[in-house]
């Protein structure tokens, strides 16, 4: 199995914290130059760059808001300046506004679809072109099992993660023919300072429906990131991969 991403440039979004930072490190050991962006954590990014460069990789931090157009192409092209044209792209950047619908301010509903879900299209809207006329491309989008599932008090984050399912599909049937593929890949309950806001309790009742008996670790969703970049995965477009210990099949 060919895991090697040599010579291949990546580009993922929210990558300074969390998954995405996992994910940026796996692609980077993986051996793609890797394009960290991130929103306003610059010192945590840059950290993630040093990483990458100690162990022999090329990695760039890119600053700018997944949901702002201007701000996404500018980012696209200082990559694509230093790095390379861009052969991955990673959909990871997230936020959640938990509240029960009865409380949910419009505002809440607008800013996690304008991250979650706008954020996804404008980045991809920002690389698909030189995928195509390239022949080659590797769309991964950071859905979640709340798309699945369902979870009160998360209507506008289980939303803009199913659109993000049904994103993947469109897109995988728009550009198979031209050597893209478009995948998800649906974490659980993973350690990460968006978990680090649930209360205990919620925490506890969650894990005991588990079967694996514990949360996840990033470093548990960023080998599926890399699989579904890599060679190994060229017949599989359009599809979800779960990583979550059991708690949805
Ligand atoms: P996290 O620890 O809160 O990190 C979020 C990352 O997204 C940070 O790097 C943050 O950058 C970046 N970000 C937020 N808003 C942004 C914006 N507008 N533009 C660019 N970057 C932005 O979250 P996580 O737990 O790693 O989650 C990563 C992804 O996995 C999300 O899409 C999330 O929905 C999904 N997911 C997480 C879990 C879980 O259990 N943790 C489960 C299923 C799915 P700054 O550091 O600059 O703020």
């Amino acid at each position: 199995m060919k895991l090697d991403l040599g010579g291949k440039v990546a580009l993922v979004t929210g990558a300074s914290r969390g998954i995405g930072r996992a994910i940026a490190l796996a692609l980077a050991e993986a051996g793609a130059k890797v394009g960290v962006n991130y929103a306003a954590s610059a010192g945590a990014a840059e950290e993630v760059v040093s990483l990458i460069k100690e162990a022999g990789g090329e990695a760039l931090a890119v600053k700018f808001d997944v949901s702002r157009a201007e701000e996404v192409a500018e980012g696209v092209k200082m990559v694509e300046e230093n790095l390379g044209p861009i052969d991955i792209l990673v959909n990871n950047a997230g936020i959640t506004k938990d509240t029960l619908l009865l409380r949910m301010k419009e505002e809440d509903w607008d800013a996690v679809m304008e991250v979650n879900l706008k954020g996804a299209f404008l980045c991809t809207k920002a690389v698909i072109q030189g995928m195509m006329k390239r022949r080659f491309g590797r769309i991964v989008n950071i859905s979640s099992v709340i798309a699945f599932s369902g979870n009160a008090g998360q209507t506008n984050y289980a939303a803009s993660k199913a659109g993000l399912i049904g994103f993947t599909k469109s897109l995988a049937r728009e550009v198979a023919s031209r050597g893209i593929t478009v995948n998800a890949v649906a974490p659980g309950f993973i350690e990460t300072d968006m978990t680090a806001k649930i209360p205990e309790k919620i925490k506890e009742a969650l894990l005991s429906q588990i079967p694996l008996g514990r949360v996840g670790r990033p470093e548990e969703v960023s080998p599926a990131v890399v699989f579904l970049a890599s060679e190994a995965a060229s017949y599989i477009t359009g599809q979800v991969i779960h990583v979550n210990g059991g708690i949805y099949m």
